[in-house]
């Protein structure tokens, strides 16, 4: 008789997005009249840049002929990807990373929830709250979390850095000592960011406890501010303690596209062993590697054009998010983000919960955000709006809120 991985039926469900489409849908039906203006899902709306689409078109035409055409990927990615990749985001920066640690992907999502699997499960992970859910989710899939108390929202064997005003949305250093540590910066939630100072404090402090930072840095590109690094290797010694993921999706707009990539340096060792090589051997036995158009595709946001246009883009999000927060501040809003992240991050007035906004907004501005509860318990009383919209439905929302 089978059995089941029964450490899936300890996850808590996941309603936040399932709930919020019900309570718009139902809004909506009773409402026909009103035009609801959606900023709460953290995905793209801008097309592809024009020099991904003629990369991709080219690699189309590459793969219909006999000569050109090409079956798997190498399982760690081409050359052509790993080496743009390694001279643009890292030697241009002063990171000593070399092509061969780069791991190419379909994205960061895969790769925050895989990564976990190189390591024992009797490892501790220290996570941010609020928090992107599916660092703690894989890991309660692995069994490595413990009991979920459902008052609290907690794990027991998860260590909890909330991420609050009072320490301007960046955790503090634990006070039980963790094995891996999840840091997302800029971040998603709430928008902050964290200087190449406080970034060092934390590359210190896991190679002084034996831990491994996995560090997101999916949202690099929208970075404006020069005191914020855009990778972990910018810091001094992270090359023994940090792995770091990257992804397509929000630099370059591929969430529907998919491509990313996790970097794990060589000196990167358990005793002797090298994560680097477990990475690999993983990769190599249960990935067949991402497709060569899309690979070409992200080779693309590399070039001259695609810098230039994907800067455009990314400056198009960014105007969204000023205008977000210079309108929120001026009606009277506690807000963050914003400024090196495409989210906005505002505290409920009037005592409101995260939900009871929610409701206030859809029902009185018709603009649809995301409950900070459902990022974790920190984030209760928070609100998250993006600025991935169009610049026209942005104005108008932010519009319709300061006229509340
Ligand atoms: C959007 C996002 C990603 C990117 O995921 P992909 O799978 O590459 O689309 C990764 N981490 C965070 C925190 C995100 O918000």
């Amino acid at each position: 008789m089978f059995k089941i991985n029964d450490n899936y039926l300890k996850l808590p469900g996941s309603y936040l997005f399932s709930t919020i489409g019900k309570k718009v849908n139902a809004y909506a039906a009773a409402h026909p009249d009103k035009r609801i203006i959606r900023l709460g899902i953290g995905d793209v709306t801008q097309p592809l840049v024009p020099a991904v689409i003629s990369a991709l078109h080219g690699a189309v035409d590459e793969m219909g002929d006999a000569a050109t055409f090409r079956g798997y990927a190498p399982d760690l990615g081409y050359d052509f990807l790993r080496n743009a990749i390694a001279d643009n985001d890292y030697k241009a920066r002063g990171c000593d990373i070399s092509p061969d640690e780069i791991f190419i992907s379909d994205g960061a999502k895969c790769d925050s929830g895989n990564i976990q699997e190189i390591f024992s499960l009797d490892n501790r992970i220290a996570v941010c709250d609020p928090v992107y859910p599916v660092y703690v989710d894989t890991n309660v899939m692995a069994g490595r979390t413990g009991t979920y108390d459902p008052q609290g929202e907690t794990w027991s064997n998860v260590i909890y850095m909330p991420c609050t005003a009072e320490n301007d949305f960046t955790p503090e250093l634990p006070r039980e000592t963790p094995d891996i540590i999840y840091l997302c910066f800029p971040n998603n939630p709430t928008g902050s960011a964290i200087t190449k100072g406080q970034l060092q404090e934390w590359v210190d402090y896991a190679n002084k406890v034996g831990a491994v930072i996995i560090y997101d840095a999916a949202y690099e590109a929208y970075i404006s501010r020069e005191e914020v690094p855009h990778s972990i290797y910018e810091c001094q010694g992270a090359r023994t303690c940090a792995i770091e993921l990257r992804s397509f999706s929000k630099k370059a707009g591929f969430t529907g596209v998919r491509l990313g990539f996790t970097v794990i340096p060589r000196e990167l060792k358990a005793g002797e062993v090298s994560l680097h090589s477990l990475w690999a051997r993983r990769h190599g036995t249960k990935y067949n590697g991402a497709p060569y158009i899309v690979q070409r595709a992200g080779e693309a946001v590399y070039s001259q054009e695609g810098k230039v246009q994907l800067e455009q883009q990314i400056a198009y999000y960014m105007r969204n998010a000023a205008y977000i927060y210079q309108g929120l501040k001026d009606a009277g809003y506690t807000v963050s983000g914003g400024v090196d992240a495409p989210y906005i991050w505002l505290k409920a007035p009037k005592g409101m919960s995260s939900w009871e906004f929610f409701d206030y907004l859809l029902e009185n501005a018709n603009v649809v955000g995301t409950p900070g509860s459902g990022f974790g318990p920190s984030g209760e009383t928070y609100f998250r709006l993006t600025a991935f919209g169009s610049y026209e439905n942005t104005v108008e929302a932010v519009d319709r809120i300061k006229a509340l």
